[in-house]
């Protein structure tokens, strides 16, 4: 039985559920390129299935910031998805703050474990800065789904270095990601 992986690219274009924007780049469209190639090499492994939340980049979720969440929640809740994956890049007034960090709704849990493979790895193969794993319990899409979810945070659009990346790079964000998968699950042993 393949593995079943839902992949939230995070947030919509526009206002409803909107992301961050620096520079004219949106982070939903960040998001969802990074989302797209990780699910195209997903669907190529046939010890995954993939679903994605967006599936075109101009696709908006929901009437409302709620509705939006839930909507990506009840994808993956209905489906039922084995592990839940929602892709964001970060912001943050300092420019200089930088680097890769995922949320996760409790420790010592498997939500932890495949996080620390997925952090370690954007670390290793896109040389991203370790921010570490966070508990936050409060964000909507990992208390409401009923699966190991993780909320990784790619990088900083708001430091350059993690800007350059995160608009020229997008692919290796994916290949990352899956090679996190990968070790989680013992296939690179
Ligand atoms: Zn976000």
């Amino acid at each position: 039985m393949a593995i079943k992986i839902f992949v939230d690219a995070g947030h919509n274009p526009g206002v409803i559920n909107a992301g961050a924007s620096v520079n004219g780049v949106l982070e939903a469209d960040v998001n969802f390129n990074v989302s797209k190639y990780l699910g195209d090499i997903l669907a190529l492994d046939s010890r995954f299935e993939v679903m994605l939340s967006r599936n075109s980049i101009n696709e908006v979720l929901g009437n409302d910031r709620n509705s939006s969440l839930q909507a990506r929640v009840d994808m993956a809740n209905n489906w039922p998805a084995d592990y839940f994956l929602s892709i964001h890049c970060n912001y943050n007034n300092n420019p200089n703050i930088n680097g890769s960090e995922v949320y996760i709704y409790r420790a010592n849990s498997q939500a932890q474990w495949l996080a620390e493979e997925i952090l370690s790895s954007l670390v290793n193969v896109v040389q991203m800065n370790d921010n570490n794993i966070y508990v936050n319990p409060n964000l909507y899409v990992l208390r409401n789904t009923r699966m190991p979810a993780n909320l990784i945070e790619l990088g900083y659009l708001t430091n350059t270095n993690d800007f350059n990346k995160l608009v020229s790079e997008q692919l290796l964000f994916a290949i990352a990601i899956y090679i996190g998968l990968l070790q989680y699950f013992g296939f690179l042993n």
